[in-house]
């Protein structure tokens, strides 16, 4: 067959004009240029990846039948895809249609060039691809059952679960899950898969942190194989990617990563993510995407209140087959209060340092080797942050502040600490009073005004309590 493209894209035309409305031709027809035809390789131009994918997913059978009218059976579509890159002039590179393995290259205005040879390579190195043989790449200690639960992850651990009990068959399709650094967004989305993989054992899970599908996306085009990049994840049944805000300012792979996106989410597949931040906080991240991002489910992870922070250690210590004094435990969890990670660390450097000494771990000891530990960390504002404030102060011990002595000195630091007790913490004036000696609550609400009052007139007091405010604020907020 010696036809010429032009010739050939006109007769398929004129088989599409007849079977589509004018404003569609018009809209997503005449736009099209063609380029070249190789053998049975007929080759389009289209303005955008937003083009190629609408045309794919609404017209992709009538241009099916257009070519193989026009070229037979073993008739091929390839398209040119005009694509910005980020100097802003427009380069445009080739992309396969999907389903349509190409049999040679021809690369007309290639900016990328591909590698169609039709094989996939998995970018996990695992030679001699099929379906079944994808790794997934869990951890398997990352499961349902040791991801505690409290109020911090309960909406999200609960969607997981969903999730997890019907891949792409919930509304929660993306998942998104975000939260800050060490609340657990890797174990619970690890949890998911390892929990598909055990129930859906075909159904082909792939784990894959950003970074990596980045820098697979750049040796796919250093290699040619971008094509293979893209077959390989369009086969995935349950994407989880994990840390999409390094996608970030990543144009090129953001483009990649839609278009791999709306594969998947168009066939029923499930797709899974993490960020450190809210989608609305995504900067750098194409509208496009953060719009399909907000498809399905969004749902945070907060920090674990003291409650779930002991659970969590009792847990872990549990699974480690190690015992700790209560005392401790809640001396950890009290003083570890924003991240799930450090508080395994300092579980870890407790239980290191008693191996070493051989000796049992107690209150004191653990103090003394979670000291840099615990100042490294910030801290829940208590009262025994304010009591240890206040007496280093005034240089007095802690214990006069709980006695019963009536000393003016002491009467009146101990007055300061409720004050600022009732001020920066969300105690009640009954509990402020119980941590003074057990002291009812008028005398808390005494010693409130007695400070308010004597601030107003007594301009040193005022500036002792305000010096003892300031430092409050500085080591806790
Ligand atoms: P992120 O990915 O959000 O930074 P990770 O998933 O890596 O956090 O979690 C940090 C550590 O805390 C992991 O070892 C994880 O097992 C543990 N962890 C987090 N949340 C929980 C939880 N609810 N119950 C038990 N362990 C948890
Ligand atoms: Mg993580």
């Amino acid at each position: 067959m010696s036809q010429n493209h032009e010739v050939v894209w006109a007769s398929c035309l004129n088989f599409i004009k007849d079977n589509v409305n004018r404003q569609s031709y018009k809209t997503w027809f005449e736009p099209i240029k063609p380029i070249s035809l190789d053998k049975q390789v007929l080759t389009i131009q289209v303005p955008s990846l937003f083009f190629y994918e609408w045309l794919e997913e609404h017209y992709v059978n009538l241009m099916k039948k257009a070519i193989k009218k026009e070229l037979g059976n073993e008739a091929k579509l390839e398209y040119n895809i005009v694509v910005e890159n980020s100097s802003g002039s427009k380069k445009p590179y080739t992309i396969n249609m999907p389903g349509h393995p190409a049999t040679n290259g021809h690369e007309q205005g290639v900016n990328i060039p591909m590698d169609i040879s039709g094989s996939i390579k998995n970018p996990f190195v695992i030679p001699g691809l099929k379906k079944v043989s994808i790794d997934p790449q869990l951890n398997p200690n990352y499961v349902f059952d040791n991801l505690i639960e409290g109020e911090c992850n309960r909406l999200a651990r609960s969607a997981g679960l969903a999730v997890a009990k019907k891949p792409g068959g919930t509304s929660f399709n993306p998942l998104m899950i975000y939260g800050g650094v060490g609340l657990g967004k890797t174990h619970l989305v690890q949890a998911i898969g390892n929990s598909i993989k055990h129930d859906y054992k075909s159904k082909v899970v792939l784990y894959v942190q950003s970074e990596k599908f980045i820098n697979q996306f750049i040796d796919s085009i250093k290699t040619n194989s971008v094509n293979d990049f893209i077959n390989f994840y369009q086969l995935i049944d349950v994407l989880i990617v994990d840390d999409i805000q390094f996608l970030s300012g990543k144009e090129r792979t953001q483009d990649i990563f839609f278009h791999i996106f709306n594969h998947l989410h168009q066939n029923g597949k499930q797709i899974i993510l993490t960020s450190d931040r809210a989608p609305k906080d995504l900067t750098g991240i194409e509208e496009r995407l953060l719009s399909r991002f907000k498809w399905g489910l969004s749902a945070d992870l907060q920090a674990p209140d003291f409650e779930t922070r002991v659970a969590i250690l009792e847990n872990k210590m549990y699974m480690d087959g190690i015992e700790l004094p209560k005392e401790v435990r809640e001396y950890i969890a009290y003083n570890i209060s924003t991240n799930i990670r450090e508080l395994e660390g300092a579980l870890i450097s407790l239980l290191a340092h008693s191996s070493i000494n051989r000796a049992p771990i107690d209150l004191n000891i653990s103090k003394e080797i979670l000291k840099n530990f615990i100042n490294n960390v910030s801290k829940e504002l208590t009262i025994d942050h304010i009591q240890t404030l206040v007496c280093e102060h005034y240089e007095m011990p802690i214990d006069l502040l709980k006695s019963k002595t009536r000393k003016r000195e002491i009467v009146q630091a101990r007055q300061i600490s409720m004050f600022l007790a009732k001020k920066f913490t969300k105690t009640s004036l009954a509990n402020i009073g119980k941590y003074f000696g057990g002291r009812d609550h008028s005398t808390v609400i005494h010693a409130c005004q007695t400070v308010t009052n004597l601030m107003d007139t007594d301009t040193l007091f005022k500036e002792q309590v305000e010096d003892l405010q300031k430092k409050i604020t500085i080591n806790y907020n």
